[in-house]
């Protein structure tokens, strides 16, 4: 089954380490972003009559959706619904930062059918969150998440690790106080400092000094937490109580199709990957263009399939590897330190799960 994406690019404030796609927010651009999105759709199931049409899983995704004003989310997914279905018993998830997940906000998405919420929660330290330059504070992040729970939302926080002041008691403290506050998933990001930020001028300035040694012993800090607190980790940077996954982000590694909508927004349908250019004024004023990523063979879909696969917990199938051209037997012989194998599925060994990238260049591509 396929999965929906819909970009939602507002963010009220650029935080500092931010190089997602994302667009200061504007009362009159936000106004004609959901006629924008319908009309993204109606191009789009032209364009590529073969898409899919029936989704099991929505994302929407940002920027950040709850920055929207009331309405204009239902507005959205009202319109798209007369092109789509959504399965009955989908999963619908939504991004939001705590500042902007408000009761009124919280009622509202429950209505117009979400019933997963992904909070931008990044620490629980104020100080950290100051020089990221967030817009929430600590308690106002507990609270959010604590509100989606008593909503009857599924909840998801995420955390990013390795970023200034942070040390292993405050990644310890954020997996205990998401688990008390109702969050069934984690998700953990390591930071990259990217160029055009303005934390990339922070490390130029020599105010911030980035360090992936430190960072790998907070993602093991986390991740030992994690577990003692009843999350397994699915993916190299997500954490679920059992049942829990996120079924949409799932198909990102299992090789699912998945639409795309909204400025920016990535898709993939059978063999052509491929993206909205991120502009959201040229977006609303319909001069939306696809720019084409990849179009794979038969053979780098079976390969991509197994890159993929083995970040998750799950592994790949002997199937999924002898389509790829993968002589398990032979992996072994080479690589048996950082594989297990038992039969029917292979998968990177628990502790190379965080030098999974490496692994896989230097013995599956
Ligand atoms: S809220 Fe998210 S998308 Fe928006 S600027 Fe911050 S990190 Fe980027």
């Amino acid at each position: 089954m396929s999965g929906l994406y819909i970009h939602i690019p507002f963010c009220r404030k650029i935080c500092a380490y931010c190089d997602f796609y994302r667009a200061a927010y504007s009362p009159d651009l936000a106004k004609k972003y959901p006629a924008a999105l319908y009309d993204d759709a109606v191009d789009f199931f032209q364009t590529f009559p073969s898409a899919p049409r029936l989704f099991d899983s929505v994302y929407i995704g940002g920027g950040t959706p709850t920055v929207l004003p009331e309405g204009m989310l239902a507005d959205a997914l009202g319109m798209l619904k007369t092109l789509v279905t959504i399965e009955e018993g989908a999963e619908v998830s939504c991004e939001g930062n705590p500042e902007s997940f408000t009761d009124k906000k919280a009622k509202e998405l429950k209505d117009i059918g979400v019933n997963r919420m992904s909070l931008g929660v990044q620490s629980l330290s104020d100080k950290t969150l100051a020089v990221l330059g967030r817009i929430h504070d600590a308690k106002e992040a507990a609270d959010a998440v604590k509100r989606a729970a008593s909503f009857g939302f599924d909840v998801s926080a995420d955390i990013m690790l390795g970023v200034p002041y942070q040390t292993e008691e405050d990644v310890k403290l954020f997996v205990k106080t998401m688990r008390d506050a109702g969050a069934e998933h984690l998700s953990a990001y390591m930071l990259t400092v990217s160029e055009g930020t303005a934390l990339f001028d922070m490390v130029k300035r020599g105010e911030f000094t980035p360090d992936d040694d430190r960072t790998a012993d907070l993602y093991a800090a986390f991740h030992l937490t994690a577990e003692e607190l009843g999350y397994e980790r699915y993916e190299v940077s997500n954490w679920a109580i059992p049942g829990r996954e996120c079924r949409h982000n799932l198909k990102y590694w299992t090789g699912e199709d998945y639409v795309g909508l909204g400025a920016g927004a990535y898709s993939k349908v059978g063999c052509r990957r491929f993206h909205t250019v991120p502009d959201t004024r040229a977006y609303i004023s319909r001069k939306r263009e696809r720019i084409t990523d990849e179009v794979m063979t038969y053979a780098e879909l079976a390969k991509e399939k197994v890159v993929f696969g083995l970040r998750t917990r799950f592994g790949v199938t002997a199937a999924a590897l002898a389509d790829a051209g993968i002589d398990v037997k032979e992996l072994m012989k080479r690589a048996g330190k950082y594989f297990t194998f038992d039969g029917n599925s292979l998968r990177i060994k628990e502790e190379y799960l965080i030098v999974s990238d490496g692994i896989v260049v230097d013995y599956i591509l």
